[in-house]
Order: C-alpha cells, then sequence, then structure tokens
C-alpha cells in the first residue's frame, strides 16, 4: 500500500534530525511492504485534507518559526479539517507549539498557532534541555517508556481537560511543572520529543505508521505485528537511563 505523508516546511523546521523520522517511518513501511510517500508542503504550498495519510512537522529555532509561522496558521483550516477526517499527526517541538493555539516569545511577540492542539506556549528566560523519559498509555492497559531529548524556551500549557502524550518520569516535559509532556487529540500527537523521537522508540513509529496506513486503506487501525528492534531496544535503554541519571535538570 501508498501511504501518504505531508512533510511540513521541511526547509525550516528540521533540527536535532527531526527529518530523521521520516527515514524511520519508510523503513519500517517497506519491511511490511508499504511504500511512503513523502510530499514537502512548505511556503505557500496548499495542503489538501485527504491527500495526506499523515501530517509531520518537527522542531525549528524561534526564528525559523516567525518565518512560518502566518504561512501555516493560513492553512489553519485543512490542517483541522486533515485531521478530522482521520489522517495521522506528528508534530515535534517548535512545530508542536505551532499546531497549538499561539507561541508567545520573551519579548511578548506572538507567533499565531494553528489551534489543533488544546494548548498555548509562552517562552520562558531558561531553556529546558536535556535527555527525557515518559511514561504512556495511548492504548488502554498498555502502558509504554519513550526515551529523548528536549531542547526548548517555551513552556506549553495544556487546557484542561486535555490529554497530554505521557507523565515524565525524569525530565522537564511541557512545562517543567505539571509532570506531563506532549498532547495528543485523537489520531493526532505532539511532544517536545527530539532525538530524532522515533528510532529510538520503534513503538511510537508503529503506532503511528498503523494509524496513517488504516487512512490510506479506508478502515480501521490495526497493530502491526513487532519487528525484532534489538538495536532499537538498546538505544532506547541507553537513552531511557541517561534521563534518569541527568534528565529535569537546569
Ligand atoms: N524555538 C522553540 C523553543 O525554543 C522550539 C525549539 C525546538 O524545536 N527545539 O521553545
Amino acid at each position: 500500500m501508498k501511504i501518504r505523508v505531508g512533510h511540513l516546511y521541511p526547509d525550516y523546521l528540521n533540527i536535532y534530525a527531526d527529518r530523521g523520522n521520516i527515514a524511520v517511518l519508510s523503513r519500517r513501511a517497506a519491511w511490511r511492504g508499504h511504500e511512503l510517500e513523502v510530499r514537502g508542503l512548505s511556503m505557500h504550498d496548499t495542503i489538501e485534507p485527504g491527500a495526506h495519510d499523515l501530517l509531520y512537522v518537527g522542531g525549528g529555532q524561534d526564528r525559523e518559526q516567525a518565518l512560518v509561522a502566518r504561512d501555516l496558521a493560513a492553512k489553519a483550516e485543512s490542517v483541522l479539517e486533515a485531521a478530522e477526517r482521520g489522517a495521522a499527526v506528528l508534530a515535534v517541538c517548535g512545530g508542536y507549539q505551532l499546531l497549538g493555539r499561539f507561541y508567545r516569545f520573551v519579548n511578548g511577540e506572538e507567533l499565531p498557532g494553528v489551534g489543533l492542539f488544546p494548548h498555548h506556549t509562552i517562552a520562558g528566560e531558561r531553556r529546558m534541555i536535556g535527555d527525557i523519559l515518559l511514561e504512556c498509555e495511548l492504548d488502554p492497559g498498555e502502558r509504554r517508556t519513550l526515551a529523548g531529548f528536549e531542547n526548548h524556551a517555551g513552556r506549553t500549557y495544556l487546557d484542561a481537560g486535555a490529554e497530554p502524550l505521557g507523565r515524565v518520569v525524569a525530565g522537564f516535559g511541557n512545562e517543567g511543572a505539571s509532570g506531563f509532556e506532549g498532547c495528543r487529540v485523537g489520531r493526532a500527537i505532539g511532544t517536545y520529543l527530539h532525538g530524532p523521537l522515533l528510532p529510538r522508540n520503534p513503538w511510537l513509529a508503529d503506532w503511528i505508521l498503523a494509524l496513517a496506513l488504516a487512512h490510506a486503506a479506508g478502515r480501521e487501525p490495526e497493530p502491526f505485528d513487532p519487528l525484532p528492534d534489538e538495536l532499537e531496544s538498546e538505544a532506547h535503554a541507553v537513552a531511557a537511563q541517561r534521563a534518569r541519571d541527568r534528565g529535569g535538570r537546569y
């Protein structure tokens, strides 16, 4: 099956090798006999709801976010409709911030957001940097961990009742106080976890891929059979231990 990915602003939002997440999705799809077709959607490109099974957006410095924010906000309706129609969404750090309502810099300048995630972000003076470990339960009764690296000035405040991606075991997370990280709205996931995220968290790669494939096939998601993932599990264990040893300290 062909899985169509819309990669938002690959030329602006791509720090910490966030592009690597696409490479992982591509390999894991191919190992199951599927093909990932990736299309970059940047400035002045239209986003056609229904044309993509997965929308992906990476992280970026404040400067790059300021360059793309108004262009992205002008496409908010299309992003919201794409998600409503069942496309999967993965948004990392700066992209996660811009899919919320707004991102306000320390100087008070405010970047408009898409409003897909029920949160807003306000930059603080000190950056929250380091290894991070989360405990997640995206499928009821299935507790799993996510290990990554965070580097953000933004503090993201979820609305009351909003669903976080996970509980912080070690690290800062959304704003360094609530003990939660990221946000989930149906098939849309937002997180501060770089690394890139997916090479050391193969279960999440498969989880997102299964959603995108379901959208492409017009059916309900079905979990993939797991792959051996020895190297991935080792990378996860090393990152998780680093987070436990030193995550969440300025
Ligand atoms: N520029 C944003 C911040 O500092 C996001 C950073 C990032 O994508 N790593 O919070």
